[in-house]
């Protein structure tokens, strides 16, 4: 690596102090903190810092703190790696984790979505991870296909090579004006977000879901084949073949090899996440028998799928922020256990609650479910209208207290979250 300037070196070293100072002050990890006095005294640190590094920007709305954990682990094996593990995700955030590794040869940086045009130009970086696009936090983000056309502008023209999530059409749309894209099927259970096409506003088929137009059946329609398959009825925009495919509990890699992931982090949604996990890894020429290991010895990110024990009650945490999210979580979820679900309405997990109307709750008929947060009567009358049974619940501590001894299961959103295990323990 390059020597940096001295204003630079200057910038990452009171930028640290300040990191450090906040932490001793237990104002948190410090990083935003850190990052924003080193921008302050010199704005193009971010690109000295990125100068020379091998970086891959990973981007969506749900799983980018877990998939930037599990590509970090992988690319560990080919060196030192610097990141932002703890999901500031902002430029701010970027500098304190590039300049907290000054000498680490690769870095692997979460990136809001909204800034991802800003960092992908500011740290010019080789490789971006797109994985999906969906409604969040309906007060403060802008509309998603904005999103993703600034995306498109962001990358059209750079030589970067994407991996990205061609099961997601906006996702698939907002990488496609890229050099070259690793196309990766990574499954798309929630489409409320993607029925029309980005392109051309017409309506997308997807298999079993054929759109009909009004009078009669339709001539000519795009054949729609695997399960996970989309096309545009009214342009030639559609799913582009993928190289990399998650099959159930496996990956197909590009040369038709199953590799069974056997990863310890649950549910469908880390499955895809590992996914694009071993085609960035290889986007670095890291095969998949070097990076699989080293994905599955991730247990839990920033606390996610950890578990809190108070009095022999035993409480997964599963963290879920929007209606997605929501999706993914009840697929986590262990139908056999209760349940406490905790909604907060703070700045970080927006003010708007409507997104609870989004969610399809019957799934949780037939256990126990308790309900507390902020938020917990927006909730209750939700559970209501669907004909979920639940208890209402003054706190997170009442719930835990009112099963008897066990396992739980808890999904919370951002702040809810947040409370539980600075309350209960930050057991990693
Ligand atoms: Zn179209």
């Amino acid at each position: 690596m390059t020597q940096l300037p001295l204003r630079a070196q200057l910038a990452t070293a009171l930028g640290r102090t300040a990191a450090t100072l906040s932490r001793v002050t237990g104002r948190g990890d410090g990083s935003v903190i850190g990052g924003r006095v080193s921008l302050v005294l010199e704005p193009d640190l971010l690109r000295k810092l990125a100068h020379d590094r091998k970086l891959v920007l990973v981007s969506a709305t749900n799983g980018k703190t877990t998939t930037t954990r599990l590509i970090t682990s992988a690319l560990s094996e080919l060196g030192d790696v610097a990141t932002n593990a703890f999901g500031a995700n902002m430029p701010a955030g970027h500098v304190s984790a590039l300049s907290s590794a000054k000498h680490a040869p690769y870095g692997v940086l979460e990136v809001d979505e909204k800034y991802l045009p800003e960092v992908i130009d500011t740290t010019g970086a080789g490789v971006i991870c797109l994985m999906n696009l969906s409604r969040d936090q309906m007060d403060r983000a802008g509309e998603i296909w904005l999103l993703a056309q600034k995306w498109r502008r962001a990358l059209a023209g750079k030589n970067t090579h994407v991996i990205a999530n061609a099961d997601d059409p906006l996702v698939t749309w907002g990488a496609s004006t890229a050099a070259s894209v690793t196309w990766v099927s990574a499954g798309q259970p929630w489409k409320e977000d993607s029925w029309c096409c980005p392109e051309c506003g017409g309506p997308l088929d997807r298999k079993g879901m054929e759109y009909v137009p009004p009078g009669g059946v339709g001539t000519g329609a795009p054949s729609v084949a695997g399960e996970n398959d989309w096309a545009c009825r009214e342009c030639t925009f559609r799913r582009p073949e993928p190289s990399w495919v998650l099959d159930d509990d496996a990956v197909v890699d590009p040369r038709g090899r199953r590799w069974v992931l056997d990863i310890q982090l649950p549910g469908r949604a880390n499955r895809a996440n590992a996914a694009i996990a071993l085609a960035t890894a290889e986007a670095f020429g890291l095969p998949v028998e070097r990076a699989l290991p080293r994905l599955r010895e991730v247990r839990s990110v920033a606390g996610r799928y950890t578990t809190v024990e108070r009095d022999g009650r035993h409480a997964r945490l599963l963290l879920a922020k929007n209606p997605a999210g929501w999706l993914e979580a009840f697929d986590v979820l262990d139908p056999s256990l209760p349940v406490i679900l905790s909604v907060n309405a703070q700045g970080p997990d927006g003010r708007d609650t409507s997104w609870l109307w989004d969610v399809d709750y019957r799934v949780l008929r037939g256990r126990p479910v308790l309900v507390t947060g902020e938020r917990r009567l927006d909730l209750a009358l939700r559970l209501d209208v669907a004909d979920v049974p639940f208890q209402l619940v003054g706190s997170f501590e009442q719930a835990l207290g009112a099963q008897p001894p066990g396992k739980v299961d808890v999904i919370a959103n951002y702040t809810a979250f947040q409370q539980i295990r600075s309350e209960f323990g930050r057991a990693v």
